[in-house]
């Protein structure tokens, strides 16, 4: 087949680089057009991105010029790496113009109609967007990946939840600084510290979570029952967001039956045959200092998330650790297997 047009918008930022980077090469999509912001537009990519990840950008990639965030770009699906506030004015716009728009952006994760997906977990949720489309005259459309932190949440408790009901989530989170983004936190606040606090992070794990967790009735998403408390923490750690989580459930499982629903879960057989699905969404890991995030978060290509320290909870039912990669598999990774997904699933042609 011929390769589907694409673009990224806030191409020159920390989670646009990662997208650069990855669809340079990907057998489905080509990049055809690179957008950010004014102080950008028209300059070569070279010139404006502060690159910040490993390895180095494709050099053919290097002197294209960098466009404005309008809804004229030579692509038919776009990938949004734009902070929030930028993304609530510019992604309805190209939805409009008849754009897919895969976003990052936590802008409209929330909003009725606008399906939150990670593909192994929720994969049904594209079916929203035949109710987006009609209530919103869009001829486009605008799918969510979650939050970098609710990413390795919400996958380990998939098989968890669907095994023996899930009833209550204690999560804390040690998040990367790369999660804030460019320049993000500045060394003196965070190099040698902890920071127990980032702004909404909170509210979006809650949230966020028992929407993926949810189920489609009549087109529409109803979120899932289970109780969520979240405390963000950011560390200093370069990538990697870790994630402690006390589980409390309809019925207690041995650590053998959660260690084994860990181990076997692959999800929905279209989501495996995907080009970016790793072989294995979840690794469980049973040595008792893993995973960390330096040396777990790059596995299957940053696509998986590492589990251990599975155990019993004296205050809930199970505790376990998980590790995952928050640009890749938390931001634009997880961003193009979703767009996988419309195209599998025929909402890109
Ligand atoms: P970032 O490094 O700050 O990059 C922001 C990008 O947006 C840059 O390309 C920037 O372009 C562009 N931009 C900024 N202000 C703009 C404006 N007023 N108008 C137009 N474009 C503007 O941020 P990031 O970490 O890549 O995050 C991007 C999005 O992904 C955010 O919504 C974030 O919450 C989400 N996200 C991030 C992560 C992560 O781990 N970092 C994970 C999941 C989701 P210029 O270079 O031209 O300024």
């Amino acid at each position: 087949m011929a390769k589907i047009p694409v673009a990224i918008l806030g191409a020159t930022g920390t989670v646009g680089q990662r997208f650069v980077q990855l669809l340079a090469d990907h057998p489905w999509f080509e990049i055809t057009a690179l957008a950010a912001s004014e102080r950008s537009a028209g300059r070569p990519f070279s010139e404006v991105a502060n690159w910040v990840i490993p390895g180095d950008p494709p050099p053919w990639l290097g002197e294209m010029l960098v466009h404005p965030l309008e809804p004229n770009l030579p692509a038919r699906l776009v990938f949004s790496a734009l902070p929030s506030s930028v993304a609530r004015e510019v992604e309805p716009v190209f939805a409009q113009a008849g754009y897919a728009v895969c976003s990052n952006a936590s802008a409209f994760r929330q909003e009725l109609g606008v399906p939150l997906i990670i593909p192994e977990v929720n994969a049904d949720h594209v079916a929203m967007i035949d109710r987006q489309r009609t209530e919103r005259g869009w001829s486009g459309l605008i799918v969510t990946s979650p939050n970098c932190t609710v990413t390795g949440i919400a996958l380990p408790l998939k098989p968890l939840d669907d095994a023996f009901g899930l009833r209550k989530v204690f999560a804390v989170s040690m998040q990367a600084i790369s999660g804030a983004g460019y320049p993000g936190i500045a060394a003196l606040d965070i190099l040698g510290n902890v920071v127990p606090y980032i702004d909404g992070e909170e509210e979006k794990i809650e949230v966020e979570t028992r929407l993926l967790l949810g189920r489609l009735a009549d087109g529409r998403r109803v979120e899932a029952d289970a109780v969520v408390s979240a405390q963000a923490n950011r560390v200093p750690v370069l990538d990697g967001h870790t994630v402690c989580l006390s589980l409390g459930f309809e019925e207690r499982p041995t650590v053998e039956a959660a260690l084994a629903a860990l181990a076997a879960f692959r999800g929905p057989g279209l989501v495996r045959e995907l080009p970016s699905a790793p072989e294995h969404p979840l690794l469980v890991r049973r040595e008792p200092d893993r995973p960390q995030p330096r040396r777990d978060r790059n596995a299957e290509g940053g696509m998986a998330i590492t589990v251990g320290r599975v155990r019993r909870c004296p205050l809930l039912d199970l505790r376990l650790v998980s590790v995952s990669h928050n640009t890749l598999r938390g931001a634009a990774s997880g961003s193009i297997l979703n767009a996988e997904l419309l195209v599998a699933t025929e909402y890109v042609r």
